[in-house]
């Protein structure tokens, strides 16, 4: 299928015709527009000391290594996003395996250090994940969570209908605290991404109030902030200078939350996850109702206690009923054993998954139950299939979130930082000759 009938099945005849004539507004003969809507985000963020992640096609990146390289020298994480920028479910895996494998190729021909891929069109495959392990991609970050922050019913038929359409290519999923963590997979790390992007709100639904989209963004960061998870930003650098209110409105927004929101690139979420997937308590009781807590963990990491008294060191308020600790080492009283009990007949991918969300565990008898807060029996596991799986995974993270008994945890993010935001787009097109090539390479 060539990218027309693609894009005509995808966003509707009349969004594709359209379409056509915002690439002559947005994409210049020469790199000079694209350059300056990458700066326009790029500047946005260095307000804040951060820098966004971008990823590219590598036949674009053929085309244009030193702009490319440039930004990447100032900090800007670039990522993978195809060969050539093609739906990978259209592909069998061997062409899968043979375009990623081509694609590194191409970028380790230049200075330009990758860690993650991103699919066009977020066209992820079963096949994909093991391909991405196999050639030894960090992270990929193409689950779609999508945020149910438009009333659709103001919209007329064939804007919703174009918006459906996008939902339904993105494979979107539910937000819930779980989704809004990135988690491992092997060893690949799946970082979840955000719906609506940049391109449903502009071209499907119309909303080009630069100010109005700011908003649906700094909605969408006060419920990720509220369930302390992810953020990340779709934001295609062409619509960089038409979003750039709406960039610095949700920034904005994250600063003045309570607590701080960790602005970062994909990368260094990835490197934080794996970081954060080692820290271990040791919880050693010292008589009636007290323990000595020892963190095994490095220093940025975020320590929280709930009705624990920390007898020998500071806790200062966090959210809700939570503290945060800054010793790695404090005396406590409980009255609980302050982590999840375990029954031996539950499966190891139960603990592996607790110690992977933040939640110090040990295995106990069924008659030592009643010394923790919490006791998990559930010798059948956490679902045979991606749907189960999420639902038990999304409701156990929710059920301990909200455990109103004594407990010690590791919270998502470093810092002290409640919530994380990624600002991420990407650069399927630099000049106009790109976008016609796109037609050319994906059809041949
Ligand atoms: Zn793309």
């Amino acid at each position: 299928m060539n990218l027309i009938s693609f894009s005509i099945k995808t966003k509707g005849a009349h969004n594709f015709a359209r379409r056509l004539g915002t690439v002559f507004t947005r994409f210049g003969v020469s790199e000079i527009p694209t350059r300056q809507a990458l700066y326009t985000i790029i500047d946005s963020l260095q307000q804040y000391n951060a820098e966004p992640t971008f990823f590219i096609p590598a036949v674009v990146l053929c085309r244009h290594p030193q702009l490319i390289a440039e930004i990447a020298r100032s900090g800007v994480e670039i990522g993978i996003h195809g060969y050539i920028h093609n739906d990978y479910r259209l592909l069998s895996e061997s062409e899968q395996y043979e375009q990623t494998r081509q694609a590194i190729a191409v970028f380790e021909n230049t200075p330009i250090a990758y860690h993650g891929f991103r699919n066009p069109y977020l066209g992820w495959t079963e096949e994909a994940l093991h391909i991405f392990a196999a050639l030894g991609f960090l992270y990929e970050s193409n689950e779609a969570v999508i945020h149910d922050v438009i009333d659709l019913d103001r919209f007329t038929p064939l804007l919703r209908n174009g918006y459906e359409k996008s939902l339904e290519l993105f494979q979107a999923i539910n937000c819930t605290a779980y989704a809004l963590r990135p988690h491992f997979e092997g060893a690949l790390l799946r970082i979840p991404t955000s719906i609506p992007d940049d391109e449903m709100l502009f071209d499907r639904l119309r909303i080009t109030d630069s100010k109005r989209v700011g908003g649906i963004w700094s909605k969408i960061m006060q419920r990720v902030y509220e369930l302390g998870g992810l953020y990340t930003l779709n934001l295609h650098p062409e619509r960089g200078i038409l979003c750039k209110q709406a960039l610095d409105i949700l920034l904005s927004h994250a600063h003045k939350q309570p607590l701080p929101v960790w602005v970062a690139r994909l990368s260094d979420v990835a490197h934080w996850w794996k970081e954060r997937s080692w820290f271990r308590l040791n919880i050693i009781p010292q008589g009636a109702d007290r323990w000595l807590v020892e963190a095994n963990c490095t220093p940025r990491a975020t320590l929280l206690a709930r009705q624990i008294i920390v007898e020998d060191q500071p806790a200062i308020p966090w959210i809700g009923a939570d503290t945060c600790i800054q010793a790695r080492r404090c005396l406590v009283r409980a009255v609980k054993c302050p982590c999840i009990g375990v029954s031996q007949a539950t499966p190891q991918e139960v603990t592996d998954f607790l110690y992977e969300q933040g939640y110090p565990n040990v295995r106990c008898s069924p008659e030592d139950a009643h010394a923790y807060p919490f006791y998990l029996d559930i010798p059948e596991g956490l679902g045979t299939n991606r749907k189960e799986q999420m639902l038990r995974r999304s409701a156990l993270v929710e059920h301990i979130e909200q455990l109103e008994a004594p407990l010690l945890r590791f919270a998502c993010w470093p810092n002290g930082s409640r919530a994380a935001l990624a600002v991420s787009g990407d650069i399927d097109s630099v000049t106009i000759q790109d976008f016609f090539l796109r037609i050319i390479e994906v059809h041949s």
